[in-house]
């Protein structure tokens, strides 16, 4: 079915924004400023978007401060060993 589940999406376009927020269905909520950053909670517009982060049904954005790249970067390393199963 999906073969694309976890995968995160990086250096989102500008352009194509847009349609992968309404393949979504979140583009509206993005449009009126209702989608917060995963890791600081602050505001994600277009202007800060770093990566959207599909998961469980829940579509979760990622700014483009230092802090919350990092952040992200080790949160998908972490679920990518959850799949592994290396200690
Ligand atoms: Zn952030």
């Amino acid at each position: 079915m999906s073969d694309k589940e976890y995968r995160e999406i990086e250096a989102v376009h500008e352009r194509d924004l847009p349609n992968l927020l309404s393949k979504f269905g979140v583009f509206e909520k993005f449009r009126a400023g209702e989608m917060k950053c995963k890791f600081c909670k602050e505001q994600v517009t277009s202007a800060n978007i770093h990566s959207v982060l599909p998961e469980s049904g829940a579509v979760h954005f990622i700014c483009d401060k230092p802090d919350c790249i990092i952040n992200f970067s080790e949160y998908i390393v972490e679920k990518n060993k959850g799949s592994t199963n290396d200690s």
